[in-house]
């Protein structure tokens, strides 16, 4: 019987995800990793279905990794839910949730970190969040090396990261294929996210207007309005409406270096409403 009729399987020893995988990998069967911290939406199951297409078996591991978050943020109070989590993962045929602890992940003696540069290095989610990228960058390598999956697929949401990890696998030569997906929104245009719960209902009104800045700055720089000043107008707009500006920038969409001519473009950015940090991101078409 095919697993997808079933619930999928929750895993959380390494030697088990290998004997599975290896069995599917005997059976001629192509292997898809989603990586996600669990507490999932509507966009970490359009990546999982996604990938349900993209290859015969769907792993999706749910881990909460605390190398990613910093000394003063949410890593205690970080959205779990993983109950209901399964119970998604199932209606979306995923075959099997990677649910490592954190003790396995990281041993007492863990004593190596994937430390990526460029697109990590560009002054965005890094200045903000000095620590992050290495967290992310070394926990996607070790669930890379523990699945060896032929793609994994990564929210375009988190655009810098997509960048990252792509990166991060051409450089290390890891033999998988980086997918980037589309941003799933709400029907208003806030980009789903797990720390979207936090927001107050206050707050949860104002917070559509992040996109819908990003997405008018994006059709006047393609109108040819000169790009300084179209991001200034919106900087201030968002910081009018109560948002805490990290940065709104655009940026070359693939190196996120400052923006050469006749490259294409992003614009990126992050703000804070109350106590909540969204981010969000959109192409200059
Ligand atoms: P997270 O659980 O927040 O680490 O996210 C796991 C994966 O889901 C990452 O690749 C994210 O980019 C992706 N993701 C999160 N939110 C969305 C969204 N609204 N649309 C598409 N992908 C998303």
């Amino acid at each position: 019987m095919r697993s997808t009729e079933r619930r999928p399987a929750v895993v959380n020893k390494l030697a088990r995800l290998r004997r599975t995988i290896a069995r599917w990998r005997a059976a001629g069967e192509t292997v898809a990793l989603v990586p996600t911290m669990g507490a999932l939406h509507a966009g970490h199951l359009a990546l999982v279905r996604l990938a349900r297409r993209r290859a015969d078996r769907v792993v999706v591991s749910i881990f909460v990794n605390p190398a990613q978050f910093g000394p003063d943020e949410d890593f205690a109070t970080y959205p779990r839910t993983f109950a209901a989590d399964v119970k998604a993962l199932h209606e979306a045929r995923a075959d099997l949730v990677w649910s490592p602890a954190a003790a396995d992940m990281y041993r007492d003696d863990f004593a190596v970190r994937v430390v990526p540069e460029g697109a990590a290095a560009v002054g965005l989610e890094d200045a903000a969040r000095p620590h992050f990228f290495a967290g992310v960058a070394t926990v996607v390598a070790k669930l890379l090396i523990q699945c060896l999956p032929d793609i994994a697929v990564f929210g375009e949401k988190d655009y810098q990261q997509l960048r990252v990890v792509t990166a991060m696998a051409r450089d290390l030569d890891l033999p998988v294929k980086i997918v980037g997906a589309p941003t799933v929104r709400e029907a208003d245009g806030l980009a789903m996210a797990s720390r979207n719960v936090y927001l107050a209902p206050d707050e949860r009104a104002v917070a559509p207007l992040l996109h819908r800045v990003l997405k008018l700055c994006a059709e006047k720089i393609a109108a040819g309005r000169p790009t300084a000043a179209i991001l200034a107008e919106g900087r201030e707009t968002l910081e009018r409406a109560g948002f805490g500006l990290d940065y709104l920038e655009a940026r070359d969409a693939e190196t996120l270096r400052l923006p050469a001519k006749g490259r294409p473009l992003r614009l990126l950015a992050a703000a804070t409403l109350g106590q909540t940090r969204l981010i969000d991101n959109v192409a200059v078409p």
